[in-house]
């Protein structure tokens, strides 16, 4: 089944489990990431008279806190699978290990369907473990597999053995995630558009969402109102791709929606800002919203990175953005910026001036590794220097391709790049 829509909207008085599965990664950080399709999904079944459960498999496994309602999830080392065999980094488990996960599902009544979701292609490793936990605990339910991974790798997606992958796009139907599925939850989470205007060469989103689209402001507002009912947040992190468009009817009314309303709440935008839109008045706005963590998109000063960015920001507008948000309050270590590296025949001189920009114009320097995204057409540039990333996903993974895979960067040299961004 590529679609499960028509199934799901059959669905009534029927008990309904969500599973966010744990991660299996080199490293893992909670970028305020929780699995905002299964929980609107989730709502919307809620909403037809089914009744919704959910086991978020890292969000219950919270060991240390840390910043602004963050929590890094219980990790034990695992074996590595083959694709990872000569790598020299620890293997980790992120997330309730199968003793906790088996002892949830008994604690639950057994129920009717289940909908398991997965984020990155290279994170299979988690749903293939779940699946096979579920099986042994609940045989004969169907499990229906969605989430970006069954989206971008359907044929992989396919040997999971869940009964049914979601192979396309799912119309949301439910005005706010189901968040109140979690119990205490520090941080809510806001999308108030889907998709990105631009067309970037290394980028799913306009491959997972086709169109840009804004939705309603009194709709995003209403939806953080919703959240804060659990009284327990104190933050809330931005989903958008490209939350700066159209700026004067979107962002600026909700903005001035927060000031008045939601003035306690710290905001967060982990996606970088379009930062050509970055003028006085939207770095004003961008201040007084409480907007904290801030993350610049520049990518590349190289002007063969640029043209695969889109060429969304020169040198001239990545500076003046910068000194706009210096001048609406923020300080130079608030301003995080996302330099790329390993992109397919990306120069190291290229980062390397690049890093030297964004330090010497005093804001810090987040490397970006590149991935591999299946459907891109640097995806497509790579797949001819290493044809097996088209069998195995685990090669799309960004802590290991450039300098593991396809061999980019060696491993050395890009630990230069980073200590040299951190200095
Ligand atoms: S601007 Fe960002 S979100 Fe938009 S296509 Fe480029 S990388 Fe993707």
């Amino acid at each position: 089944m590529a679609d499960l829509y028509p199934y799901l909207k059959e669905l009534e008085n029927k008990k309904i489990l969500g599973i966010n599965p744990p991660v299996f990664d080199f490293a893992y950080f909670d970028l305020w990431a929780k699995p905002l399709g299964l929980l609107y999904i989730l709502q919307w079944l809620r909403d037809r008279g089914n009744q919704v459960k959910l086991i978020d498999c890292i969000y219950e496994a919270r060991d240390r806190a840390k910043t602004f309602g963050r929590y890094a999830p219980r990790r034990r080392k695992m074996e590595k699978p083959a694709p990872y065999r000569d790598i020299p980094r620890n293997y980790w488990h992120f997330g309730l290990n199968e003793e906790e996960f088996i002892s949830r599902l008994e604690g639950l009544e057994k129920p009717d369907v289940i909908l398991l979701t997965a984020t990155m292609t290279y994170w299979y490793g988690g749903v293939f473990w779940c699946i096979e936990h579920l099986r042994r605990v609940f045989p004969g339910v169907p499990i229906l597999l969605g989430g970006i991974y069954a989206r971008l790798c359907p044929d992989h997606a396919l040997l999971s053995g869940a009964d049914h992958v979601q192979t396309g796009p799912f119309p949301i139907e439910a005005p706010y995630p189901a968040m109140d599925l979690y119990k205490d939850p520090e941080y809510g989470i806001s999308i108030t558009s889907w998709g990105c205007p631009m067309r970037c060469d290394y980028c799913a989103s306009n491959i997972l969402c086709p169109t840009f689209s804004q939705r309603g402001v009194d709709e995003v507002v209403g939806e953080m109102e919703f959240q804060l009912l659990s009284g327990s947040m104190t933050d809330i992190a931005f989903y958008d791709d490209a939350l700066l468009v159209n700026r004067d009817e979107h962002f600026y009314p909700i903005c001035e929606q927060i000031e008045k309303r939601f003035s306690h709440i710290r905001f967060h935008t982990p996606n970088g800002l379009h930062v050509r839109r970055l003028d006085e008045k939207c770095s004003e706005y961008i201040y007084r919203t409480g907007i904290r963590t801030i993350r610049l998109s520049l990518e590349s000063v190289d002007p063969e990175v640029q043209k695969e960015s889109s060429s969304k920001v020169s040198r001239h507008q990545y500076q003046r953005g910068v000194e706009n948000l210096l001048k609406a309050g923020y300080h130079h270590e608030d301003l995080e910026t996302y330099v790329l590296a390993g992109l397919p025949g990306q120069s190291v001189e290229g980062i390397k001036e690049t890093i030297a920009f964004v330090k010497d114009l005093g804001a810090r320097v987040r490397i970006a590794q590149f991935s591999p995204i299946p459907g891109t057409s640097l995806y497509n540039q790579a797949l001819k220097k290493v044809p097996a990333l088209a069998e195995e996903p685990l090669l799309h993974n960004n802590t290991v391709y450039s300098s593991w895979v396809s061999k980019e960067i060696p491993p050395e040299e890009l630990q230069d790049l980073k200590d040299f961004s951190r200095q």
